[in-house]
């Protein structure tokens, strides 16, 4: 139900914060669970230890003044609790004028010690009407938690009746799990500890149920079991253009390719993921298997994300298959609509032996002869329809799905144990690591010097930002600012503009200037984590990286290691707590992309390298991989259980939502 469907009463107002933390509907706003809670543990003042969180009641003795120094806020008065007068301090609260005499409040800070406190939040309720447990929900700027309780409180209320239970009648028993109305009651309005960790119990079990029926699903929609001949190539052919290569092949390299020419010659369709950091060399390998996919007499197809991506995929694979004298072409929406047309052509006809393209190859009117093998790289910006869609196109086809985003090894068993994987772990010899970093200012100020000192060397510049545009849902530095006043501060340089909203022909035209180094400066998204490859561009800013996951980080200055002049990336962020401190000093201290993406989960769960817009499954809210490991594994084997009984009406609930789950993720993202 959409949130702002007449039944649930929310005000045009609510409805906007709510749309500003991308709620939409009714289902997404129960499931947007809090973070933490404020649990009320009243101790004695006696027993306070310094720095400690502490919560109590007090009459205020001194009235409330307020100071303002730059764009802070200061506002201190004074309290008598346990005996002993406090003085409060609380920042950026000016609308704390109103606290006067005698009033009571209730008070949460830390403890600073010598009768002084740091508020974080205050009331004028007795301490005695308080929740116990009170949700606290992750918000952004200007949102006040108590506008998300009220409205989870007032949508929880209209369709309580209508939550029914998605996990099976026989799981739900055989655990005792709660209701799912329970549990979300429980969630949002504890009223103990208890309450919490229960809700928690089912609500992490039917996520991991999810995922896992999820993954088996598309397992099933992928083969369903079939069969196909093997495939049968020249070898000497093979070898003879692994030799032509201006390189030799890695060891981890050469152990990909074997690995999938194994799958290729076997007669059960390959289904098989290549990991492995950004510039390890995925493309020669992938060149090398579709190679492989035409001698043995079938077309090939390779799925690219972007229109960049594909056009740089058709150069280096013509330069790697320059000498074999197989047809390559390249597809996307920017063509020429005869040119198109011949291309389509062809491939029908089965002229084309390999046709490189974005989401335009899964157009309807595109059709092969004989597709007998598909690789798709960056594969989690691929939804589950489009790879079958694709696949569908052929009959049989070996599948090939490339991804920079490392998965650890640990994991990578547990949640991608349905797929083959193979893994490139050591990089080329000779790549050099980028210099990183960490500066804790959202400004290059300091680093003016070596940012200046890059362009008059006649390099070239990447700076990132998050926003594309001033009013973004969030504060943070956005490309059009920047872009003005980085042309002011670098006259004499020219400055290029690129984001995901822009036309793919203002993209690609954006590209070619950087890449003709007729811009000098790029201001951009993340539109550039995949498919830029400008050798002479060495230096990368980007602003508000902490606002990024570390593996995209590292994708992203991936990008400044391309040529022998060693990359210099500096993340700059204006948060100054510990947690981004330790979080950007791991791209500081490492370029190992598994080890960042380790640190990644430890330091912050697994939505980042597992989330939704990377891998293409579902995104744990509740659920810790690192640390739920029984239920995982009993998940699991429930999903399998599932899927395997696909007729048993109990089971009918997880699976229509997975279905639709499965169709609708489907999404492009750049
Ligand atoms: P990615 O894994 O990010 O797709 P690429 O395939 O684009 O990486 O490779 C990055 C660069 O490394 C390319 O310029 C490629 O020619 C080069 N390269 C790949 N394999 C080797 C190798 N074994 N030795 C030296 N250079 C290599
Ligand atoms: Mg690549």
């Amino acid at each position: 139900m959409l949130l702002s469907d007449k039944s649930l009463k929310l005000t045009k107002k609510r409805l906007e914060v709510l749309e500003r933390l991308g709620l939409h509907t009714a289902d997404e706003l129960l499931s947007y669970y809090p973070v933490r809670y404020d649990i009320i543990n009243e101790k004695p003042f006696e027993t306070w230890q310094l720095k400690e969180r502490v919560v109590f009641e007090g009459e205020i003795v001194k009235e409330a003044r307020s100071w303002r120094k730059g764009n802070l806020t200061s506002t201190t008065f004074e309290v008598m609790a346990y005996d002993h007068v406090l003085k409060i301090t609380i920042f950026n609260r000016p609308w704390a004028k109103g606290l006067v005499l005698n009033q009571i409040v209730t008070i949460t800070g830390i403890y600073m010690g010598g009768n002084k406190v740091t508020a974080m939040n205050y009331d004028t309720k007795p301490i005695s009407e308080h929740d116990k447990a009170s949700p606290v929900y992750a918000l952004k700027e200007g949102i006040q938690q108590r506008t998300v309780r009220d409205c989870v409180a007032k949508v929880f209320e209209s369709v309580e009746n209508e939550i029914y239970d998605i996990v099976p009648e026989e799981y739900i028993r055989a655990y005792r799990l709660l209701r799912k109305s329970d549990a979300l009651r429980r969630i949002h309005f504890p009223e103990n500890e208890n309450d919490i960790r229960l809700a928690r119990r089912t609500l992490k079990y039917e996520e991991f149920l999810k995922y896992f029926t999820a993954i088996q699903y598309m397992k099933q929609l992928d083969f369903g079991g079939a069969y196909k001949s093997p495939r049968v190539f020249s070898e000497k052919k093979m070898d003879a253009l692994e030799s032509s290569l201006a390189f030799a092949l890695t060891p981890d390299q050469k152990k990909a390719l074997d690995d999938i020419l194994k799958d290729m010659s076997s007669s059960k369709p390959m289904y098989r993921l290549v990991q492995g950091d950004v510039g390890c060399g995925k493309t020669v390998v992938a060149a090398l298997s579709l190679y492989a996919a035409v001698l043995s007499g079938y077309q090939a197809a390779l799925l690219a994300p972007t229109e960049i991506l594909a056009r740089q995929h058709f150069e280096s694979l013509n330069a790697i298959l320059k000498d074999t004298g197989i047809h390559i072409e390249v597809l996307y929406s920017g063509l020429a609509s005869a040119e198109k047309k011949r291309i389509i052509k062809d491939t029908s006809d089965g002229k084309t032996d390999i046709l490189i393209g974005t989401h335009s190859i899964l157009q309807d009117e595109v059709t092969f002869r004989n597709l007998g093998f598909v690789a798709a790289d960056e594969q989690q910006r691929f939804g589950v329809e489009q790879r079958r869609t694709l696949r569908e196109k052929g009959h049989q086809v070996d599948f090939l799905l490339m991804t920079a985003t490392p998965i650890p090894r640990t994991l990578a068993s547990t949640f991608f144990g349905d797929m083959d994987i193979s893994t490139i772990e050591t990089m080329p010899p000779g790549r050099q690591a980028p210099v990183t970093k960490a500066i804790f200012e959202n400004s290059f100020r300091s680093v003016l010097d070596e940012v200046k000192e890059i362009l008059n060397d006649g390099h070239q510049l990447y700076v990132i930002c998050a926003a594309v545009e001033e009013n973004e849902a969030y504060n943070a530095r956005n490309v059009y600012d920047t872009a003005e006043a980085l042309g002011k501060l670098f006259c004499g340089y020219h400055v290029g503009i690129l984001h995901g909203r822009m036309s793919s022909d203002d993209k690609q035209n954006v590209m070619q200037e950087f890449y003709e180094n007729k811009t000098q400066i790029l201001v951009s998204t993340t539109v550039v984590e995949v498919g830029m490859n400008v050798v002479n561009a060495t230096g990368m800013i980007i602003y508000d990286a902490d606002r990024f996951g570390l593996s995209q980080l590292h994708q992203l200055r991936g990008r400044v290691q391309r040529g022998s002049t060693r990359g210099r990336c500096w993340l700059l962020t204006g948060n100054k707590e510990d947690t981004a401190k330790e979080r950007l000093n791991v791209l500081v201290r490492s370029n190992n992309g598994f080890e960042i993406s380790n640190e990644d989960l430890r330091l912050r769960g697994p939505g980042d390298i597992l989330g939704t817009r990377q891998s293409g499954l579902p995104d744990f809210i509740l659920g810790n991989i690192v640390e739920d490991t029984g239920i995982i594994k009993t998940a699991r084997e429930d999903a399998l259980k599932m899927i395997e009984n696909q007729d048993n009406p109990d089971y009918a609930a997880m699976l229509d939502s997975v279905r639709e789950y499965c169709g609708s993720n489907a999404g492009f993202a750049d």
